[in-house]
């Protein structure tokens, strides 16, 4: 596990206060940086596939909001790939490609999301379309809202 904020590698979980910063990085943190450092990104945690958040009702519906990526698989990916094929089993160049490009149409999404004002995303979904050889459209699309938490 590395450290988000000094870079040093530690052998566990165990070593950090949060997710991504460790002990020795925290406690030099003012209080209030440390309150937020103990907070996930907000619009992250505040995602889901289902069309509901548990805890939180729905208070604005902004509709759809998409993020879309076009990767082009680069020369040397598709060298690699091809000797994988060879090789055969999982093609993990290309898997690696599909994962952060989700990723990245994901953080695109919500950017939109959160241009809108939203601070939460439902029903979220990927569609990835090979547009043209060795050309992908990867999708993220979700609906952006505002929640709050629901009082009992
Ligand atoms: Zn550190």
């Amino acid at each position: 596990m590395k450290c988000a904020r000094c870079g040093n590698e530690y052998p566990s979980e165990y070593y950090f206060k949060t997710k991504t910063i460790c002990r020795e990085c925290f406690d030099k943190l003012t209080p209030a940086e440390q309150e937020r450092a103990k907070q996930p990104p907000p619009m992250h945690r505040m995602t889901t596939t289902a069309f509901t958040l548990d805890g939180y009702r729905i208070v604005k519906n902004f509709g759809v909001v998409r993020g879309i990526i076009v990767r082009s698989r680069s020369i040397f990916g598709t060298v690699g790939a091809a000797l994988q094929t060879l090789v055969g089993g999982n093609i993990t160049l290309f898997s690696e490609l599909c994962e952060q490009t989700r990723a990245d149409a994901f953080e695109m999404m919500i950017n939109h999301a959160q241009e809108m004002g939203a601070n939460a995303v439902i029903g979220v979904r990927y569609d990835a379309t090979e547009i043209m050889d060795g050309v992908t459209e990867v999708l993220c699309y979700g609906t952006a809202v505002i929640v709050e938490p629901e009082t009992h």
